[in-house]
């Protein structure tokens, strides 16, 4: 049997006939950008995540850039990130200018709380929270130190649609929530796009303004800005999706609590979820010691993985100009070389769920 780590056209499969439909629809609507659709998956987005206002965008990075970019943070400013976080993270922060400081992950993959106080300098000016492979950060350490120390929190939940800790929905704890669509993400689109959560009504305003030239009447530009928008063709297909977000998370739980409870190996270390954080489990990240050989034996198997991600930013040669070395970030370097993703997506059947376990569970 082979079995790729993800499957798209599964995820496609599922609503068919609804896509298609809805497709059609906007094709011939005659209208493509900045529309009735996606003024209505802003609607129902905000709703799900339980935000007074979402603003739809070109994509996760965008969403990233363009928050900081509104909250004034740029040149001279620090703002905290945790060092285990795909690179756009990063880019997000250094677009603007500004400086990205590391702090290490915590055994969730998350930020490790415990260790931002020692990070905070004068120029810091904001936290970067990324709920990775789909974990709800401990969120109340996070609030309580911006509050401490005046910073503002933007939340990455490119990975995290719906995800909760203590029971209130990740994107809605800081000042701006920034969601991605792309898609291999759980809210994904046929394409790229991405948008941004807050109950704030001037930043909100400034997001339209920025995604749109800059400009809030056409042909009136009030501040250089960008071209990112949320097309119609994807806003449709994103608010089908996002209308079985429910099952579709659930059947994700489902196979990975089947991987928890069945997976039984002692080479392999599996995923913990955090008391009083939930995970939408946007990856099931296993760590393993002697991962290369697991990678081979399994590709024997014909069960394809993915390292999410091989190279820490710091180490990356995007960042060489931060000067950071090997060594500087040991856990995050640490995760890196263990850190394995196996099959998972929606659509999987029962049968390849088996063959994934019973391969691990052979790996010796
Ligand atoms: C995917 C992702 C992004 C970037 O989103 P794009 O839509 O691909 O630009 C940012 N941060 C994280 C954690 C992601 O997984």
């Amino acid at each position: 049997m082979k079995i790729m780590p993800n499957r798209l056209d599964r995820g496609f499969e599922l609503y068919q006939e609804e896509f298609e439909k809805k497709a059609i629809e906007v094709l011939r609507s005659g209208w493509y950008v900045l529309g009735n659709e996606v003024k209505a998956f802003e609607e129902e987005f905000a709703t799900f995540v339980g935000a007074k206002y979402c603003v739809g965008l070109a994509s996760g990075l965008d969403a990233l850039w363009l928050a900081f970019r509104a909250l004034g943070i740029g040149k001279g400013d620090e703002v905290l990130v945790q060092g285990n976080t795909y690179i756009a993270s990063v880019m997000g922060i250094t677009m603007n200018g500004a400086t990205p400081v590391f702090v290490e992950p915590d055994e969730y993959f998350n930020m490790d709380t415990t260790k931002i106080e020692e990070k905070i300098t004068e120029k810091t000016k904001a936290i970067l929270v990324v709920h990775l492979y789909g974990q709800a950060t401990k969120m109340d350490d996070i609030m309580a130190l911006a509050k401490k120390y005046n910073l503002r929190v933007v939340e990455d939940c490119a990975q995290s649609h719906g995800a909760m800790y203590d029971g209130k929905i990740t994107g809605t704890f800081g000042d701006i929530g920034c969601f991605s669509f792309y898609p291999s993400k759980n809210v994904g689109g046929f394409g790229d796009g991405g948008a941004i959560v807050t109950d704030d009504e001037k930043i909100a305003d400034e997001m339209r303004v920025l995604r749109n030239y800059g400009s809030e009447k056409r042909y009136y530009n009030k501040v250089v800005g960008a071209n990112s928008r949320l097309d119609e063709l994807q806003a449709g297909l994103l608010r089908v999706r996002l209308s079985h977000i429910k099952e579709l998370t659930a059947e994700r739980e489902h196979i990975c609590n089947r991987y928890t409870s069945e997976l039984n190996n002692n080479n392999i270390i599996l995923p913990t979820i955090r008391d009083k954080a939930t995970t939408v489990w946007h990856q099931y990240v296993i760590k393993c010691d002697r991962r290369e050989e697991l990678i081979e034996y399994l590709n024997n198997k014909e069960i394809g993985t993915i390292i999410h991600y091989p190279i820490p930013p710091h180490l990356s040669e995007a960042y060489s100009y931060l000067g950071f070395r090997e060594g500087d970030f040991p856990i995050t370097e640490k995760y890196a070389n263990t850190v394995l993703s196996i099959p998972l997506y929606n659509g999987m059947s029962a049968s390849e769920q088996d063959y994934v376990i019973e391969a691990i569970n052979g790996f010796n």
